[in-house]
C-alpha cells in the first residue's frame, strides 16, 4: 500500500487527525523528566511521583492522553502543528503521521482508536536518552542537549541581543536538562530499567537511544551488555543515534561490542559536505564521518544505516551535493546503506530555511528540483526519500511563514545576523567565508 493510500484508507478510516504515534511511540529524556510523541510536538513533563508509582507513566502522561482523546474524536492536537502545516499546504503532501503510523500493524491502529483514552499502552517504538553529554555543539541544537553547548554558555555567556528565542535556547545552561549529577540516583533512569527488566524489553519492537552522543553514555553499554548476557530473551531491535565524531579505535570498539547482537541500525546526523557540515555541526570532521560509515558498512556489524538530514537554512547551498555522497554510498553498499530522511527544522526559527529571502529560496528550490529529475527513476532511492524532497520543494515553494508562534520576520533576521556573529566569534568560525552564496544577502543584514 503506498503512502496517499495508507493516508486516505487507513488512518482516514479512524479519524481525520490520527496517528499511531501518538499511541505507540515516544521519545522520553531521562536527564531531564521530558517526553514526547514524535519529535515535532514540544517536550513535556512527567511527574516524578507518577514513574515511582508507575513507570508506564514514562510515556503514558495525562497530556498525551488527552491528545490521543483529541486524535479519537478527529481535532487536531495543538503540538502536532508540524503535520497540519504540511497537510494543509494544498499539495496533496504526506506528513509525518503517515510515516509514523504505518509502521504499526493496522490491527493496532484499530485497537488505540477503540480504547479508553486514558488507558496505559504498552511502547512499541521508543527513543530515550539517558543524558546530554556531547562533544559536538551544532549551530541548531542547544545545552539543552549537548555538554559541549553549555561550556559554551559557561566560558563566553548567554548569546546577546536575540529577540525572536521566547525558550531562550541560548542564554543559560538549561540545568532543567540534567537533573541529577553523574553518581546521582535519577528517578527516572531507575523507572526505566524496572520497565525494561519487567515488560519493555518483551514488548518493546524497536529501542532507539539518543543523546547526547549515545556511545558517550556509560547507560548504552550498559544495555548493549544486557543483550549480550540475554541472548535470545529479548527481540527487540536496537537503534543508536551516533555523530561517528569518533576516532577509529573507539568506533572498532564498538563495532566488536555490537557484533554478537541479532539487530542494531545506527542513525546519524548530516544535511551538508566539507567546511559547511563542520560549520553548522561544530565538532564535526566531515572526512572522518565519511571514512567513519564506511568502516561501519564494512564491518557488516548493522542491519541499516540512516542518515537524518536536519534541514535548515544554511544546508540548502549544497544539499543536492551530499545527496549526490548518499546516492554514492547506497551504489557501493546497497539500498540502505544508508537511507535518508529529510527534516525541516523549526526551531530555532532564525536558522529555518524560510528566513532566506525569495531569490535564494527560488535558486535551491530550483536545485533540488533538477536533481529530482535526476534520480526521479533511481532504484537506489526508496519511495519515502522521494518523497521527502518533493515536500522540501513544495515547502520552499508554500510556506512562507516559520512557525506561527515566532513568526516576526524582522526579528528573525535580527537574530540570524546576532546569532551567526557571535557563533562566528566564540568558534573560531567565518560565515562569510564559508557560504559565499550567502554572503551579499548576510551583509545586508
Ligand atoms: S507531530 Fe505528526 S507524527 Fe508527530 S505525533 Fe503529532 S501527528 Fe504524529
Amino acid at each position: 500500500m503506498n503512502d496517499h493510500q495508507f493516508r486516505d484508507d487507513v488512518l482516514g478510516g479512524l479519524s481525520p487527525s490520527f496517528c499511531g504515534a501518538k499511541w505507540y511511540n515516544a521519545t522520553i529524556w531521562l536527564g531531564s523528566g521530558m517526553t514526547t510523541s514524535c519529535h515535532h510536538p514540544p517536550a513535556h513533563k512527567v511527574i516524578v511521583e507518577d514513574v515511582v508509582k508507575n513507570y508506564k507513566m514514562l510515556h503514558n502522561t495525562n497530556e498525551k492522553k488527552q491528545d490521543r482523546q483529541l486524535m479519537q474524536s478527529g481535532k487536531r492536537p495543538g503540538g502536532c502543528e508540524y503535520c497540519w502545516k504540511i497537510e494543509d499546504m494544498g499539495r496533496d503532501a504526506i506528513s509525518d503521521r503517515v510515516y509514523k503510523s504505518k509502521i504499526y500493524e493496522i490491527v493496532d491502529l484499530q485497537k488505540a482508536k477503540d480504547s479508553k483514552f486514558d488507558l496505559d499502552i504498552d511502547l512499541q517504538t521508543l527513543e530515550i536518552s539517558f543524558d546530554r553529554t556531547c562533544q559536538f555543539a551544532c549551530s541548531y541544537c542547544n545545552p539543552a542537549f549537548s555538554s559541549t553547548w553549555v561550556k559554551d554558555i559557561k566560558n563566553n555567556g548567554p548569546y546577546q541581543n536575540l529577540v525572536s528565542d521566547g525558550r531562550n535556547h541560548f542564554t543559560h545552561t538549561h540545568d532543567s536538562s540534567q537533573l541529577y549529577k553523574f553518581g546521582e540516583t535519577n528517578p527516572y533512569i531507575e523507572a526505566f530499567f524496572r520497565w525494561w527488566d519487567n515488560d519493555l524489553h518483551r514488548t518493546l519492537k524497536e529501542l532507539r537511544i539518543t543523546g547526547g552522543e549515545p556511545l558517550m553514555s556509560g547507560y548504552t553499554w550498559k544495555l548493549i551488555d544486557w543483550f549480550k548476557t540475554n541472548k535470545g530473551k529479548s527481540n527487540t531491535q536496537l537503534a543508536i543515534n551516533s555523530n561517528l565524531g569518533f576516532d577509529q579505535s573507539h568506533l572498532l570498539d564498538f563495532i566488536n561490542r555490537i557484533r554478537e547482537l541479532p539487530h542494531v541500525e545506527l542513525y546519524t546526523s548530516n544535511e551538508t559536505v566539507g567546511l559547511q557540515a563542520e560549520y553548522i555541526r561544530d565538532g564535526l570532521n566531515y572526512q572522518q564521518w565519511v571514512d567513519n560509515i564506511n568502516l561501519l558498512i564494512k564491518s557488516k556489524s548493522i542491519k541499516a544505516l540512516h542518515v537524518m538530514c536536519t534541514v535548515n537554512a544554511l544546508c540548502l547551498d549544497s544539499l543536492p551535493e551530499f545527496l549526490d555522497q548518499l546516492v554514492e554510498f547506497k551504489k557501493e553498499y546497497g539500498k540502505d546503506f544508508p537511507n535518508f530522511t529529510l527534516n525541516i527544522l523549526r526551531f530555532p526559527s532564525f536558522q529555518s530555511p524560510l528566513i532566506l529571502p525569495d531569490d535564494l529560496r527560488t535558486t535551491y528550490k530550483e536545485n533540488l528540483t533538477n536533481w529530482l529529475v535526476k534520480h526521479n527513476n533511481n532504484d537506489y532511492l526508496h519511495e519515502h526519500e522521494i518523497a521527502h524532497v518533493t515536500r522540501l520543494i513544495d515547502y520552499l515553494d508554500v510556506v512562507k511563514t516559520p512557525h506561527s508562534e515566532s513568526f516576526n520576520q524582522p526579528a528573525l533576521l535580527n537574530d540570524f545576523k546576532k546569532f551567526y556573529q557571535q557563533y562566528d566569534q566564540r568558534r573560531s568560525k567565518n560565515f562569510v567565508d564559508t557560504f559565499p552564496s550567502l554572503a551579499t544577502w548576510y551583509n545586508t543584514l
